[in-house]
């Protein structure tokens, strides 16, 4: 691709030529106002010349950029991550660290395999680790770099527009098709919300109808891991206090396996690798401060 013509010291793209923004807590990508294109001047379409001298209408490379940008606004994914990318995120603990190189790894084997390229990835621990911060990073660079369509949805939230499309005598298979469909889809927040067999019907659907496609990759973020905690002695430092209320959440006492059901998991486990981040963020939920990790 040409050299982005963009400026440099724009306040809105930092010189990429994109432009991010928070739409309704969606975030929106877009060529941005400084981008210049040198070899068609942003009209997107050049006159090229045959062999025999005949000249026709192609389509310029900075075109790449523009539908790169409209893919990324497609992607659905969540308006408070503009700055997200995994080069911005910093880890806070090896675990951290052992997942943003898996986060890196998973990018530059797609790169070099894309077609056949099956991996998959399950973020898991407490809330404000960071998943979901490294999942976007990852569709951001799929997107952008490779031009790679991908869906991010959150899965409560998924669960709620299915229930509202009933009342709109849509049927659930038109919400979900398109999550079905995409070749890279991020399931964000895995497990979250009320575990009846509804919604794990649905979440079978889902993960089924992809399993089957055979050459989907799935990224999950759950607060649910492989194993139950062990009991932490509340005198350590920095340890939960097994009083603590907050120790008590429901992703405390069950395991992913427990909320996904057996054979959910299962087909989870088939071709992803688990990666349990570590770290401690209860005290600052408390607080009642928002992480936008
Ligand atoms: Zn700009
Ligand atoms: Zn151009």
């Amino acid at each position: 691709m040409s050299v982005i013509q963009a400026d440099q010291t724009c306040e809105q793209c930092h010189g990429t030529g994109v432009f991010l923004s928070n739409v309704k807590d969606h975030l929106r990508s877009r060529i941005c106002d400084c981008y210049r294109c040198e070899i068609c001047g942003n009209s997107g379409k050049i006159f090229h010349e045959d062999d025999k001298g005949r000249s026709f209408m192609a389509e310029c490379e900075c075109q790449i950029l523009r539908r790169r940008a409209h893919l990324l606004t497609e992607s659905g994914l969540p308006g408070k991550y503009i700055r997200a990318t995994l080069e911005t995120y910093q880890p806070m603990n090896n675990s951290q660290k052992v997942a943003l190189s898996r986060a890196n790894d998973f990018l530059a084997d797609f790169g070099k395999r894309r077609a056949d390229f099956l991996g998959s990835l399950v973020f898991m621990g407490n809330p404000g680790t960071g998943k979901t911060h490294l999942c976007v990073g990852i569709v951001k660079h799929l997107v952008m770099k490779f031009g790679i369509p991908c869906k991010f949805v959150d899965f409560f939230q998924l669960l709620s527009d299915i229930r509202q499309g009933y009342s709109e005598e849509k049927a659930e298979k038109t919400i979900l098709e398109p999550f079905i469909e995409s070749r890279v889809l991020v399931i964000d927040e895995l497990g979250k919300g009320k575990k009846g067999e509804w919604a794990l019907d649905m979440l079978d659907q889902l993960i089924s109808g992809r399993y089957n496609a055979g050459n989907k990759v799935t990224l999950c973020t759950t607060n649910y891991k492989n194993a139950l905690p062990k009991r932490k002695k509340t005198k350590t430092e920095g340890f939960v206090n097994t009083t603590d209320v907050e120790y008590l959440k429901s992703y405390e006492k069950e395991t992913l396996s427990d909320v996904v059901g057996e054979r959910i998991y299962s087909r989870l486990s088939e071709n992803s690798q688990f990666l349990e981040l570590e770290g401690e963020d209860y005290r600052k939920i408390m607080k009642g401060r928002t992480s936008s990790r």
